[in-house]
Parts: C-alpha cells; sequence; structure tokens
C-alpha cells in the first residue's frame, strides 16, 4: 500500500452511452462503464472500499480505517455522473464522493466554462477576443498546439473574476454564433441542483470544487477565497448538509500552491484533495491528500500497480 496505509482513487465521469466518438484530448480522463466497472470489482476483491463518512471519522476523529483502505472520489460533478456512473456504483454497491461546483447547486449549471471554451476555439477561433484577457504570466507556452494555445487562453482567463469571465465567455459565445451544438447532453453538462440531489438521496457523498474552476493560483487572493469558502456555504445550503471535503480544481503543482492548502483550512473543510499522488516531502498534509487519477488510457495492470504502491516506488527508484 502507498504510505498512510490507504488509497484514493479520483475519477471524472464515464463515457456515456450517446456519446459515441470520444474527443481525444478533452474524453482522456473519462473512462468506459464497462472498465469502471471491472475496476470496481478489482478494488472489491483485493482492497476494503470505505464509506466517504468513514473517512471523515478517521480525518475529523481519529477511527481508525481498516487495512487496505479504498476511497473513490470523482470530480466536476457532469451529467453522466447520474445516468451513466451512478448505475454502475450501484450495482457494485460502491459508495462515491463526488466533488462538483457551486454551478450545480442551481438550475442552470452549464458547462465547465475551460471545456465549453476549447470547443468554442475549434468551432470559431477567438477572432482577436484573447486580446481583452489579461496577459500571459510567465512564458509562453513551449509547444505550438492547438491544446497549448487553449491551456495558455484558460490560464490567461482564470486571471479574471468569475463574472467578468462569464461575460468574456458570452462574447466568444456571440462571435462563433449561438447555435453551436455539442452532442451529448450526458457528457457536457454539469448536474443541476435537483440531479445533484438525486445524486445525495442516492446515499453519495457530495464535496466542494470551487465556484467556477478557474486555476486558482492566477486569482487574486481575494477570488480564491471566494472560490473556495463560497463553494462550500452555497452547497451547504442547495443540499442542506455540511460539506466537509474540497477537492482543488485541476489539482496539481502548476496550477495551485500552500495559499491554497491555507485557504482551504480556513473555510473550514476537514480535508482536501489533490489531483496527484505527491505533494512535497514529509508527512501527508490532510489539506493535500493525494490521489490517483484514472484516465481512459489506465489499464487493469496500471490500475493495480498505483494502489498497491509499485508505480510510487518505481518512480522513485528512477529519481523521477
Ligand atoms: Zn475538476
Amino acid at each position: 500500500m502507498p504510505p498512510g496505509g490507504y488509497a484514493v482513487v479520483n475519477y471524472h465521469g464515464v463515457v456515456p452511452s450517446d456519446h459515441p466518438e470520444p474527443e481525444v484530448f478533452l474524453d482522456g480522463n473519462l473512462v468506459q462503464p464497462e472498465v469502471f466497472r471491472r475496476q470496481l470489482q478489482f478494488l472489491k476483491a483485493h482492497y476494503h472500499i470505505i464509506h466517504p463518512e468513514d473517512f471523515r471519522a478517521w480525518i475529523e476523529q481519529g477511527k481508525p480505517l481498516p487495512p487496505r483502505s479504498v476511497l473513490v472520489t470523482c470530480d466536476d460533478g457532469l451529467l453522466n455522473t447520474l445516468t451513466d456512473m451512478l448505475p454502475v456504483l450501484r450495482s457494485e454497491s460502491v459508495p462515491c464522493l463526488f466533488f462538483v461546483t457551486a454551478a450545480s447547486s442551481g438550475d442552470c449549471p452549464g458547462m465547465l466554462w475551460y471545456e465549453e471554451l476549447y470547443y468554442l476555439i475549434r468551432l470559431g477561433g477567438l477572432n482577436g477576443l484573447e486580446t481583452k484577457l489579461p496577459p500571459q504570466e510567465g512564458p509562453s507556452p513551449v509547444a505550438d498546439t492547438f491544446q497549448a494555445r487553449w491551456w495558455s487562453t484558460v490560464r490567461r482567463a482564470s486571471r479574471l473574476n468569475a463574472p467578468e469571465r462569464a461575460d468574456w465567455m458570452t462574447l466568444v459565445r456571440g462571435e462563433v454564433g449561438a447555435k453551436h451544438n455539442f452532442g451529448s447532453e450526458k457528457r457536457w453538462r454539469l448536474l443541476n441542483v435537483a440531479e445533484l440531489r438525486l445524486l445525495s438521496d442516492a446515499g453519495m457523498s457530495i464535496g466542494a470544487h470551487t465556484l467556477s474552476h478557474p486555476v486558482l493560483s492566477l486569482c487574486g487572493d481575494e477570488e480564491a477565497q471566494r472560490e473556495i469558502h463560497q463553494s462550500k456555504s452555497e452547497l451547504e445550503r442547495a443540499l442542506g448538509r455540511p460539506i466537509w471535503a474540497f477537492a482543488y480544481p485541476f489539482g496539481n503543482p502548476a496550477t495551485m500552491g500552500e495559499r491554497e492548502l491555507r485557504l482551504a483550512r480556513e473555510a473550514g473543510f476537514a480535508c482536501a484533495f489533490l489531483n496527484v499522488e505527491h505533494w512535497g516531502p514529509g508527512p501527508t498534509n490532510p489539506f493535500a491528500l493525494p490521489r490517483i487519477h484514472v484516465t481512459a488510457n489506465t489499464t487493469l495492470p496500471e490500475f493495480a500497480a498505483h494502489l498497491s504502491g509499485l508505480h510510487t516506488r518505481l518512480q522513485r527508484a528512477m529519481g523521477s
């Protein structure tokens, strides 16, 4: 097992049945439902899948976890988590901790803005609208690929506050034309509050994932605090229950740092999760909990190697 005796696996949803042609880049985080089922069955056979509330009791009260504990989590709250992922979780009797943005505390959540931006740029380009964004911080992207240019734009737009960014997205949408159609709603739309309650009523736990999913390290102090604190209060109001866990958007050292760890603690969360398996030297910080990021390309042997800690030990042995 990894250090600490437990592991946390992280998903971003499954490929819904009405989304037949995965987009190689953005869909790389989604797994096929049958692959997801086999991974859950592997965990049930070799590990002890715990309920998120058991994890909370361990973090808050020190109640011991069973040996070989694994917590299953899923970020973003796309509609397919309810329509295509929940049925698999239910039939395998596996509980999951879902991290959703505060957009899912409302009736019209829309899409993740950076995914929508990817498609809007693909469909029509920005036609100069990027000049309305704050300048790029640091060096320009190394590779001049579509994805590198898109990520550079995501970073620049993350420096706007959420309402300004929403206004800028409206401009981009207007430039491309109102009639763009992304196909599968289950793939792209976020859960609305009624759907979020269904997930919660099905016995799943809900955590916070900011208001609008920016690159937090590029937000000003006040905006970063608002994104983290208000996502907790808005979801608590929508669900009528405490929100005790937080997951950092993108969740890697390039998108967050010590300030975000402090803000998550000050917001009153019991713990906060990364999307990577390592965070600096020293003992594990409850506000920088590592997770194993499962992607479309993760084979079952790789999944097993990440769970057993073998992957980490190999990386350390190789000095990376
Ligand atoms: Zn996310």
